[in-house]
């Protein structure tokens, strides 16, 4: 079987360092192990307007930001397609047929769209669009015949509501879609990365980021900013690492080599920790350590952006081909499920052969 990876973020803001350790880091060294036979990235704006529908400037703009992130970070057009999910309407026929494999109670039990819902005080209010969300995830996955999913761990009931959609699917009209296999990061610290204040996710929606943009200052003002232990007061107190934001970023973007480099005094992260743990550790010294890291990660990424921020129309290009190939790929899946589903009719010469050898028996009775 073919090695398919299908990903995508919504254009809703630039990408976080939430993104690059929850999914983007890992998409890039899997683009280039080069044992993928095709990698399709998505730019998620029909799903971003599902949750935004008043605000489609906010969407229109925040296009070219995530796609000069993808591609600073090392997607490589070469090797990956990058496009946008509006632009394959195969898409939304897909969602269409899938929304009658789906009960209403199955969506309601989501936990992600349970607590996306409670963030956005939507209540009573949900859009349709955005409560169906899941099913358009299960189109878009199942559309490039994906086998392999890299996300953070809210993406699990998505995942979960794909794979159920393809059982279904497959047992009522025959094996047709492909399963999708999800990929988490393997570092519990990347699953699902904290904002700088602490709180439960880093997300676009939250303002609770650091971009990978970010200019070198605003990067040490949000790391000195940082939530810690509220109980380790004086350098000497025994500190914890429990909801310790410093640590959890520590443990998602540190490499051995940065102890060599800016902190040789120690041997290793747990070397650190223990340290804090016990006591006589400070907070700034550990911030003072984390704010090189992320400038070490972050630097080459702004570089490239920069550069590639000197093309817009070329990035544009690049993502107009890549919708096109996308819509070629889909529209052949398309075709498949309609097949399997019967809807067939002009392709069906059978069909249309029975139908008037029946019409002409009947006439001749
Ligand atoms: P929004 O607030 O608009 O939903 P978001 O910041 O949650 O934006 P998405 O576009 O919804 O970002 O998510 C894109 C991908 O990034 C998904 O695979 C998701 O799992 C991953 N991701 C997002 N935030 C984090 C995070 N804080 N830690 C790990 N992975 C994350
Ligand atoms: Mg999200």
């Amino acid at each position: 079987m073919k090695k398919i990876m299908l990903t995508g973020d919504r254009p809703t803001g630039r990408l976080h360092v939430g993104h690059y350790v929850g999914s983007l880091r890992r998409r890039v060294e899997l683009q280039d192990t080069g044992d993928f036979d095709d990698i399709f990235i998505m730019i998620a704006d029909a799903q971003a307007l599902t949750d935004n529908a008043d605000n489609p400037e906010k969407v229109r703009q925040n296009i070219i930001e995530v796609a000069l992130d993808y591609m600073a970070c090392g997607l490589d057009p070469e090797k990956s397609t990058l496009f946008i999910q509006s632009q394959v309407p195969e898409l939304c026929e897909l969602s269409f047929y899938y929304m009658n494999l789906v009960t209403v109670s199955r969506l309601q039990r989501n936990p992600t769209v349970k607590s996306e819902i409670q963030m956005r005080n939507f209540e009573a209010s949900i859009p349709v669009g955005f409560f169906t969300y899941p099913i358009s995830q299960a189109a878009d996955i199942t559309a490039f015949k994906a086998t392999v999913v890299p996300v953070g761990e809210d993406q699990m009931p998505m995942l979960e509501q794909t794979k159920e959609i393809v059982h279904k699917f497959n047992s009522v009209y025959g094996e047709t879609l492909v399963e999708p296999k999800i990929l988490l990061p393997d570092n519990e610290a990347c699953m699902r990365l904290p904002g700088i204040d602490g709180k439960a996710k880093m997300s676009k929606s939250l303002g609770n980021c650091i971009y990978l943009s970010e200019e070198p200052e605003d990067i040490k003002k949000k790391v000195f900013s940082m939530f810690t232990d509220p109980n380790h007061i004086r350098i000497e107190d025994p500190g914890s690492l429990e909801g310790n934001t410093v640590f959890t970023y520590l443990d998602a973007f540190c490499r051995p080599e940065y102890f060599l480099e800016f902190l040789p005094e120690y041997k290793d992260l747990d070397e650190l920790k223990a340290h804090y743990q016990r006591g006589g550790l400070g907070d700034m010294k550990v911030k003072r350590f984390l704010n090189n890291v992320l400038q070490a990660e972050l630097e080459p990424i702004r570089t490239r952006r920069k550069e590639l921020q000197k093309d817009i129309p070329a990035v544009y290009e690049i993502l107009r081909k890549g919708s096109e190939k996308a819509e070629k790929v889909a529209a052949q899946t398309l075709k498949e499920v309609k097949a399997a589903m019967k809807i067939d009719y002009f392709a069906d010469e059978e069909l249309i052969r029975a139908q008037a050898e029946k019409f002409a028996a009947d006439a001749a009775e």
